[in-house]
């Protein structure tokens, strides 16, 4: 039995970045599977991972994150196909988000949240990008857990966390009504809504609603200069979610300094 204090003595090593930066490697790889396959309605558990392109089982050895991708040099083993560069970079920025909480907050179980949180953040990220769905399996798992790690000491406190996941939903479910009504067709998903509540139940209102305010503004950024570059009309839906996450991964390093200069701002 792992109790919590004896996790928070596990993690209070003089090697805590370390560990960190090797779980998040780990964490990483276990990351491209709920990628590929969460859309899928595949299990993430079994069978074990195959080359999309010969169907060999991709063995333990050849499973190493970043290891085995640079020493096969992005090639399978048995048919010598191409592997996706996607598979090393999902791996190394989930390490690199790791070890930044890691260095940022110290070795707490307020931290290990945040490591879910992030990755979490990353999967919908690239599942939005790829299909144009937000998975509740992520989604409402992921506004209970950032509930219950409000709890734990830290910020934001628990009811900074309840009324950002209830204040996302909300104010989604009030622009998307604005919006059906203006333009006569669904502009946001239902997955958008519960991705930012999850958002407001890891980080707060505040820092949820900075969330929110960067995604739309780098997604009205972008989507401008698609319509600059290719053309068109601009009815090329852009993945909000993916936007969303990304935000959302920002305001995790960001958000607590930015806000404080924020409320400064306003008393001072
Ligand atoms: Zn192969």
């Amino acid at each position: 039995m792992l109790g919590s204090f004896s996790l928070q003595e596990a993690i209070e090593t003089p090697l805590w970045p370390v560990v960190a930066l090797a779980l998040g490697l780990i964490v990483g790889s276990f990351a491209n599977v709920c990628i590929h396959r969460l859309p899928l309605r595949q299990s993430v558990v079994t069978p074990r991972s195959r080359c999309p392109h010969c169907g060999a089982a991709i063995s333990a050895r050849d499973n190493v994150p970043l290891l085995s991708y640079a020493l096969l040099r992005g090639r399978c083993r048995h048919c010598r196909a191409p592997i996706s560069v996607r598979y090393p970079l999902v791996e190394g920025i989930n390490g690199g988000l790791y070890l930044g909480l890691a260095l940022q907050h110290g070795p707490t179980l307020r931290t290990l949240a945040l490591m879910a949180f992030v990755t979490a953040l990353l999967v919908l990220t690239l599942i939005d990008l790829d299909h144009r769905i937000l998975p509740n399996v992520i989604t409402l798992p992921g506004i209970a857990v950032g509930l219950a790690a409000s709890l734990l000491p830290g910020p934001p406190p628990p009811l900074s966390a309840a009324v950002g996941a209830a204040g996302g939903y909300l104010a989604f479910w009030a622009v998307a009504a604005a919006y059906r009504r203006a333009r006569g067709i669904e502009g946001l998903g239902q997955g958008d809504w519960k991705m930012t509540a999850m958002i407001g139940a890891f980080l707060g209102w505040d820092q949820m609603l900075l969330a929110v305010f960067i995604a739309s503004v780098a997604g009205t950024l972008v989507g401008l200069g698609l319509i600059a570059f290719r053309g068109g009309n601009g009815k090329y839906a852009l993945p909000l979610g993916t936007f969303l996450g990304v935000a959302g991964i920002v305001v995790t390093f960001v958000g607590g300094p930015v806000t404080t200069w924020y409320r400064g701002l306003l008393h001072g």
